[in-house]
């Protein structure tokens, strides 16, 4: 491993491991639903072996845990309706492909009634986190309303490599405690129809015009993180997370255990649109 990465982890290790089990002396149980249907492209990370949750989700369930909320993990699109959604505070998304077909893993579809309860539910309060390949999902060649909630549509990506983050809004909840650039690998996203409902707050972006695959170097940056108000909901993206090693980064796991804080309304953060600030 990589000596730089591994003083990273370490130095994050004492970043947020405080954070997390402070938090689980004040905090409620809240439940999540972390959904994970892939109708398309099935990740490593979201696959399941058998009976057994899958990677991420036996880490989100462990990093949840510590602060003292309790993940739901499934695969059963007939759980995005309206009467289930009213056990969680917050939805996160690791999904791919249309979601209203049984596709790829052959896992329940979600209903179109289901989709719009979604969609309802989140304007209604809810909160929405998505990750990596939530982009990747219920797109078409116009914005549709999913992507407009969650901010993007996935357009490609290149071969894994390392490549810089930076933070630009470190005072936002997800991103305290993260240091203001940070260097990793993962498979990056670049995205279409970003910022199609116009409210994107972007958080973090990467440099994708410092890196070694021309493909990214279209721009210096391209946002790789971010917030936005859907309705009275509050939803955070993350296209970091197809790598099985950055699920198992603290780091990682601090950001979505605080952006969780955010979007079920136990922090404060203002998703105020500022995606004109850094791009044209
Ligand atoms: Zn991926």
């Amino acid at each position: 491993m990589n000596i730089f990465r591994l003083i990273l982890i370490a130095t994050l290790i004492g970043a947020f491991v405080p954070m997390i089990s402070q938090s689980a002396e004040k905090e409620s149980a809240k439940k999540v639903l972390y959904f994970t249907k892939s109708a398309g492209f099935e990740h490593s990370v979201v696959k399941r072996e058998g009976d057994q949750f899958s990677h991420s989700e036996r880490i989100l369930k462990d990093a949840f845990a510590c602060a003292g909320v309790e993940v739901v993990c499934s695969k059963d699109g007939g759980l995005i309706s309206e009467e289930s959604l009213k056990d969680f505070d917050t939805v996160i998304l690791y999904t791919s492909g249309n979601l209203l077909e049984k596709g790829t893993d052959g896992q329940p579809a979600i209903s179109e009634e289901g989709v719009k309860a979604l969609f309802e539910w989140v304007k209604n309060g809810g909160g929405l986190i998505g990750v990596h390949a939530a982009t990747d999902s219920l797109r078409d060649e116009e914005p549709t309303e999913y992507t407009k909630m969650i901010g993007g549509a996935f357009l490609t990506h290149g071969k894994q490599e390392y490549a810089n983050v930076r933070v630009v809004d470190p005072e936002f909840p997800a991103m305290k405690g993260l240091p203001v650039e940070f260097r990793m690998i993962d498979e990056w996203y670049l995205h279409n129809q970003i910022n199609a409902a116009g409210n994107m707050h972007v958080l973090a972006v990467l440099e994708s015009g410092k890196m070694e695959q021309e493909m990214y170097n279209k721009s210096e940056t391209v946002p790789v993180m971010w917030a936005s108000s859907y309705g009275k909901g509050r939803v955070f993206y993350t296209a970091l997370g197809h790598r099985e090693d950055v699920w198992e980064m603290p780091l990682f796991q601090g950001i979505l255990v605080q952006a969780h804080k955010w979007t079920s309304g136990q922090l404060e953060g203002d998703p105020k649109p500022n995606f004109k600030d850094f791009f044209k």
